[in-house]
């Protein structure tokens, strides 16, 4: 794996591994929790009246490879599906665990490497498949989306936000976008050159994307995925679930 890619082979991923895909040309990425067998467990949008774009998740029924392909729990969101249907022809990819800081930030797209680090594989694995089967909250609710539920899977670690900020670098690099296209236009004219412009507007961007790495941010804790439904504080009180946390020790820093 370079610097500029985390491309890799099929023969090269096992269980455990967080993997992921571009769909519709480099617009987003779609990730998944590779638990073997040729599976993938991933967090999807699934289709109704209102969802129109990104991660919209038709299940495939005619899918010759494997009798479950698409299997999900009634109203839950996570899947499990092939390889093959996870990808949709798209290239493979491996999100990369514990880079330095230096590494984090030279990577050019959000998404696609944290500091944090991977749990052992069959914790991830575990994880994965225990909410195959009891789901991963809505995922509009707290903004948890397809890498969030990955990264839950392979670190155990979900933030506190009380605004929900998402964890995920696709997210804080939306939440980026304004930020730069600020420093682009009026500080344009008290900027020596062009090229500072271009240099200070990619450093604001990396930095905040580092601000908001799970691996580097203070307001994360390590929750047990049996007590993730809880945490999660699907239709209960996210006070009372705060207080748990930390009375159970399982407060990380
Ligand atoms: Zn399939």
């Amino acid at each position: 794996m370079g610097l500029l890619t985390n491309r890799v082979e099929r023969s090269e991923i096992k269980a455990g591994d967080h993997i992921y895909t571009y769909r519709a040309v480099f617009a987003y990425s779609h990730h998944g929790i590779f638990v073997g067998g040729g599976k993938v467990v991933h967090f999807t949008r699934v289709e109704t009246s209102s969802t129109s774009n990104n991660e919209l998740y038709i299940p495939t029924t005619e899918c010759a490879t494997c009798p479950d392909c698409g299997f999900r729990q009634p109203n839950s969101q996570v899947v499990l599906s092939c390889l093959d249907c996870f990808l949709k022809h798209g290239a493979l990819y491996s999100f990369e665990y514990g880079v330095s800081p230096s590494v984090f930030i030279a990577k050019v797209r959000g998404g696609t490497c944290t500091t944090a680090t991977s749990d052992p594989p069959q914790t991830v694995v575990h994880r994965a498949m225990y909410l195959l089967q009891n789901g991963f909250g809505n995922y509009d609710a707290f903004q948890n989306n397809c890498e969030d539920f990955a990264l839950y899977c392979k670190t155990g670690l979900l933030t506190v936000d009380r605004f929900g900020v998402g964890r995920s670098g696709q997210a804080s690099s939306v939440i980026g976008a304004p930020l730069a296209a600020l420093l682009s236009s009026p500080l344009k004219l008290l900027m020596p050159s062009p090229v500072g412009v271009a240099t200070m507007t990619a450093g604001m961007y990396c930095m905040s994307r580092y601000a908001t790495d799970i691996g580097v941010r203070t307001d994360v804790i390590k929750v047990a995925v049996e007590d993730l439904a809880v945490n999660l504080g699907w239709g209960n009180n996210r006070e009372i679930v705060e207080e748990n946390v930390i009375s159970n020790g399982r407060l990380l820093r």
